[in-house]
């Protein structure tokens, strides 16, 4: 029997892996978005993301994280290119941090390496930190960071050489469930197909407003700190439980990239974003440099505003749509999204062929389980 022809809305990280695995599998695909290639209205450009082996938002993301350690390796592979750098990672914090706990917990439940440091012993290890002593650092070897663009270059170049028909510049602006097929309206014309996969980020709540989707988009800003000779590739990723949590990792070009996990808790409207960094940016995540680090200015070399689409619970959504089968709602929300990357194309394939995936229950429109582990305020 022939293949379903799979409409894949929105090519972002999620919608570009899911086109580049199943045109691969030998799907017909055709890939919609509304902006360029390379754009960078959404959640998935840049230099680098965190990438960590131990994902400590919980045992549901072990399968993806456990995919995605070879998948990135595969890719890079293909690519001709490193597409994981994987330099160690911490997660730090006080002796009662329930993520220090969560990442040293789910490291042994699944026998994944982790050093359990002191903030002096760390600190000696990497000079350019500056942890409180008595902090407690759970160091995983085998995390790291994935390059955003160069990726997408890739999985685009790999989809198209499989077939796939890929549209860029190109927004759609209303979807038509059927019962035996789905189709897409754009400016130009009406695309057919027999699936779709919603992978439309922070517009997901305006494409399908009657669901009342549990996402909401908001604005994040990033910042680059020079840190010269410092930032050689020994400097570990790193998640450290103050203030309500920071996060950051070296980049190939001697910076050290900061962002905070709530930011300035700004909703936006991601199709009129306010997005200029400012002064308010730069303050809100100086201390970070001032207090955790060594040697290096708190005034940011470059900043950059994007968006982040979060749910309440900190988890995705990946679920099939309540009222229509062949509609896929797939959001790797919530600002850990981008490193399991390689797993999501086996994920939407075992959607298309009805094969249940229970693992993925906390990730349902009916969910009722688990916050993700948080950081501490
Ligand atoms: C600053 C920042 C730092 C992050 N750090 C990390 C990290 O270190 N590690 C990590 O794992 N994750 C990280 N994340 C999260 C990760 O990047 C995101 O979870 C992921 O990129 C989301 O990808 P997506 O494809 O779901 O959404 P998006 O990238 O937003 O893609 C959705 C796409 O759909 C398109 N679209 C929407 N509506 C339409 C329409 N009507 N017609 C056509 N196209 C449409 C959009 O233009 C967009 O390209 C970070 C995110 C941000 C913003």
């Amino acid at each position: 029997m022939a293949r379903p022809h799979v409409l894949i809305l929105g090519l972002g990280i999620a919608g570009s892996s899911i086109a580049a695995h199943l045109a691969a599998k030998g799907y017909r695909v055709t890939g919609i978005e509304q902006f360029g290639p390379l754009h960078d209205r959404g959640s998935s450009h840049g230099d680098t993301r965190i990438f960590r082996r131990v994902p400590r938002e919980g045992a549901a993301y072990v399968g993806m994280a456990t995919r995605s350690w070879d998948g990135w390796r595969e890719w890079s592979q293909l690519a001709g290119e490193t597409l994981m750098v994987t330099c160690g990672g911490i997660d730090a914090g006080p002796a009662d941090s329930a993520v220090v706990a969560a990442s040293e917990d789910l490291s042994r439940a699944h026998g994944l390496p982790c050093d359990i440091l002191t903030g002096t012993a760390f600190n000696q290890r990497h000079p350019l930190f500056n942890l409180p002593p008595s902090w407690r650092v759970a160091f995983q070897p085998k995390s790291g960071f994935v390059r955003p663009d160069s990726t997408r270059v890739f999985l685009h170049a790999w989809a198209r050489s499989n077939g796939a028909r890929l549209l860029h510049d190109t927004r759609v602006d209303g979807i038509d469930p059927g019962t035996t097929g789905v189709a897409v309206r754009t400016a130009h014309e009406t695309i057919e197909g027999d699936i779709l996969i919603a992978s439309a980020g922070g517009w997901m709540p305006k494409l399908f407003p009657d669901l009342a989707l549990p996402l909401t988009p908001e604005r994040r800003v990033i910042a680059w700190f020079d840190a010269g000779a410092s930032a050689d590739g020994s400097v570990p990723i790193f998640c450290l439980d103050g203030e309500g949590g920071w996060y950051g990792m070296p980049t190939p070009d001697g910076m050290i990239k900061l962002g905070h996990d709530k930011h300035l808790n700004q909703r936006i409207d991601p199709d009129n974003p306010t997005l200029e960094p400012d002064v308010a940016d730069a303050t809100r995540l100086a201390p970070c440099i001032q207090r955790y680090f060594n040697g290096i200015s708190s005034e940011p070399a470059a900043m950059k505003a994007c968006i982040y689409t979060l749910t309440p619970d900190k988890h995705f959504v990946v679920d099939r749509h309540p009222a229509h089968d062949n509609i896929v709602l797939f959001s790797c929300c919530s600002g850990h999204g981008f490193k399991y990357a390689p797993a999501y194309g086996g994920i939407a394939e075992d959607f298309i062929r009805g094969v249940a995936r229970p693992d993925l229950a906390v990730m349902g429109l009916k969910r009722s389980g688990q916050r993700t582990v948080r950081y501490s305020e």
